[in-house]
């Protein structure tokens, strides 16, 4: 698990870093991810996260500090040497976390420099900051993964800590503006898998016109061990994954709206 690696990281520096977009904080790179977006990937794991969702697998993002300073330019450098192989397996980058809007503008100079070397740009998102991006910015990323993780208000906060409102005005205003979207939804037993929660967002999903497809991805403990080694109050440890007809039946939910849903 990484932890500190950006502890040392001056505050001038961080806030220099947040305002200027200069400089990135990364927990990791990886290359050829086939499950965050089209094609064969190379995936930017951003730190830093203001949500707290019970099923976080990656709490270890949570804190800025815990990642390497990166600069553009070098993260720039990365992406060019990968950037004919990505093209002939139809891959791309995407921006992933932590939130990687916690750090909105070295999200979009870094969108920006891939567009220009003609790589397919995605965003892993919550979608609660797309406020912090101009309708112009939107343009330098061809598809946004974009979590909903609950339908009511109250419940998403107890999920999350926070209101659902700014995720779903951002994919509002991602359909106004024609930008396609993976909806992410994470199928909890117990806690986000009765028929009324999936079927409210799969009907929002399919109002919108510009969900291109839905993942549902079945709950998982891989992270525990993280919860426990950072000494967090892990409420999930008796939640077991849901079974492979659960996420079927969730499936049929989203393909029942019109919806292409795996
Ligand atoms: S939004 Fe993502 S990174 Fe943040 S707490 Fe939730 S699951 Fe974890």
């Amino acid at each position: 698990m990484r932890v500190n690696l950006g502890a040392d990281t001056p505050e001038t520096d961080v806030r220099r870093a947040l305002t200027t977009g200069d400089m990135g904080f990364l927990h990791s790179f990886t290359t050829g991810s086939r499950v965050d977006g089209p094609g064969v990937r190379v995936v930017g794991w951003t730190t830093g996260c203001h949500w707290r969702c019970l099923y976080c697998h990656n709490p270890d993002t949570w804190n800025m500090s815990n990642g390497i300073p990166v600069t553009l330019a070098r993260a720039t450098e990365q992406l060019r040497k990968y950037r004919h192989g990505l093209k002939i397996m139809s891959g791309g980058f995407t921006l992933s976390g932590g939130e990687p809007l916690m750090q909105d503008r070295f999200a979009v100079k870094l969108f920006t420099a891939a567009k220009a070397m003609g790589i397919h740009t995605a965003l892993d998102t919550n979608g609660s900051l797309g406020n912090r991006l101009t309708d112009a910015e939107l343009e330098q990323i061809d598809l946004v993964l974009l979590d909903i993780k609950m339908w009511d208000p109250e419940r998403h906060r107890q999920l999350t800590g926070m209101d659902n409102a700014p995720v779903l005005d951002f994919a509002r205003r991602l359909a106004e503006r024609r930008r396609p979207i993976w909806i992410r939804f994470v199928l909890v037993p117990g806690l986000s898998d009765d028929v009324e929660n999936i079927a409210n967002i799969a009907r929002f999903s399919a109002s919108l016109g510009n969900v291109k497809r839905v993942d549902v991805l079945p709950f998982h403990q891989l992270g525990r061990f993280k919860w426990k080694e950072l000494k967090l109050n892990y409420t999930l440890n008796d939640v077991q994954p849901p079974s492979i007809e659960a996420v079927e039946s969730a499936c049929a939910h989203f393909r029942s709206q019109g919806l292409k849903a795996f």
